[in-house]
């Protein structure tokens, strides 16, 4: 019993911890493995663009000074890759995080407290609850589409999210594609939702895997923010550009929204490292090509694989696809971790006959599925 806990905070005492996907390294001492496949965090396999490794030799002698507090150079360059004919983006609506996920904290700590709402759908991200929650906040739960729904099951329901909308509504986040599920929305559903919703609820549409997507009518909703004050796009630099332990990502918004969050951002959240990762990363334009390529093969590889052999899956848009096994799906993570190979199971978002694998490249995604035919057998 933890005797601190009626010491804590409403929120936090109904709060569990961050399950990440089980480290390489403790695998190989638990169970005496080698050369395990890790594919439960929806990391590029690809690994970050050769211009990044050879900027990052020479950050050591950089490391004595605290980073850049304003993120200068690689909000300049973001400003100027975001920006295009329609519509330009200055540096006074980027807001960078120590990852994305410090950018939704910020959103709480600015928009949230107790006795205010925010909204997320059944399966979303799983930093929305701890986010709302540890400050005190609300958070109400939109029940999402059913599975049999033709386009988009497990996906956003919109109409469900505007109805849990009160008077205490604050925020509302919105993962377009979602993690887990990789469910996505359309352009044209979105911003009516965008329109229809009271502009003075923050609305967070989180695009880690933005680059990623390529479907026609999915939308760049950078493009919306002159339009809609109320509305912050986040991405990140862990998923396609591969820096995901350096942490760095950045939210695009209304410059009166930007102040508020960088009221809040700690000085110095974003370190040298990865600010210099980030700006060289940007320029690599090949590599990213490359990485969608890809992984646009090895979902359809998957997608074939589960018809295959009669799996059930989630349409996916991201660089995951998650598989319904329809019985418990611990027991076949767990025979996978003897295989060497670590999945996801999301038991923890209300999906316990599923795992999430993280699309790789061709030769470890056979690995994967080879393991899979094996454990199942
Ligand atoms: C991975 C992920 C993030 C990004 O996390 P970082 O803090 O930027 O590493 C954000 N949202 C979703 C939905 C994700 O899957």
């Amino acid at each position: 019993m933890n005797d601190f806990m009626k010491e804590a905070v409403k929120g936090v005492q109904g709060l569990q911890p961050y399950q990440p996907g089980k480290p390489i390294e403790e695998l190989e001492r638990e169970l005496g493995v080698s050369n395990t496949l890790k594919l439960a965090s929806n990391e590029n396999p690809m690994g970050p663009s050769n211009n990044v490794k050879k900027a990052l030799e020479k950050v050591s002698s950089l490391l004595g000074l605290y980073p850049d507090g304003g993120g200068f150079a690689l909000k300049e360059k973001l400003a100027d890759e975001l920006s295009n004919d329609s519509i330009t983006i200055t540096s006074s609506q980027i807001t960078l995080g120590n990852g994305s996920n410090d950018i939704l904290d910020m959103v709480a700590r600015a928009f949230l407290c107790e006795g205010r709402e925010a909204i997320y759908s059944e399966y979303a991200f799983a930093v929305y609850p701890i986010s709302v929650q540890a400050v005190g906040a609300t958070a109400k739960v939109s029940k999402a589409l059913p599975v049999t729904h033709s386009s988009n099951p497990y996906g956003h329901d919109l109409s469900s999210i505007f109805d849990n909308i009160t008077d205490k509504t604050s925020v509302i986040f919105i993962a377009n594609p979602n993690n887990p599920t990789g469910t996505w929305l359309t352009a044209n559903e979105l911003e009516n939702f965008i329109k229809k919703a009271p502009n003075d609820i923050v609305i967070v549409v989180d695009e880690a895997y933005f680059e990623y997507v390529v479907e026609a009518d999915y939308p760049d909703t950078v493009q919306w923010v002159s339009k809609y004050p109320n509305l912050i796009v986040t991405r990140t630099f862990s998923k396609i550009y591969a820096l995901a332990g350096l942490r760095v990502g950045f939210a695009v918004c209304s410059d009166q929204i930007a102040d508020l969050l960088n009221r809040v951002r700690q000085p110095f959240n974003v370190n040298t490292p990865a600010l210099l990762a980030a700006t060289v990363a940007l320029d690599d334009k090949a590599h990213l090509q490359n990485c969608v390529a890809i992984n646009q093969r090895g979902l359809v590889f998957w997608q074939e694989a589960c018809e295959q052999r009669g799996w059930a899956y989630i349409p996916s848009v991201g660089n995951f696809i998650t598989v319904d096994f329809a019985q418990e799906a611990k027991p076949i993570y767990e025979a996978l971790l003897r295989q060497a190979v670590i999945v996801r199971p999301i038991a923890n978002y209300g999906l316990p006959n599923h795992l999430r694998i993280t699309i790789s490249t061709e030769e470890q995604n056979q690995q994967c599925l080879d393991a899979l035919d094996k454990v199942l057998a």
